[in-house]
């Protein structure tokens, strides 16, 4: 018997350390800069990134 693992991948995430904000794009499958009022939230160019999803697994539903 395995446990099956499905993984819900959010939607979108956000820097704990310098605000940049990505928006995951299923068709790309890959991330891309969010943008509010039509003005990427880039963020720092050399932060390491720190996203407010990372660290939980909120994200991942285990099914028994
Ligand atoms: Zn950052």
């Amino acid at each position: 018997m395995s446990k099956e693992v499905r993984l819900c991948p959010p939607t979108d995430r956000e820097c704990n350390l310098c605000g940049r904000k990505e928006e995951w794009n299923a068709e790309m499958v890959n991330w891309e800069i969010g943008e509010v009022d039509g003005e990427k939230i880039v963020g720092e160019k050399f932060c390491m990134h720190e996203w407010d999803i990372t660290g939980t697994h909120r994200s991942i539903i285990e099914v028994v």
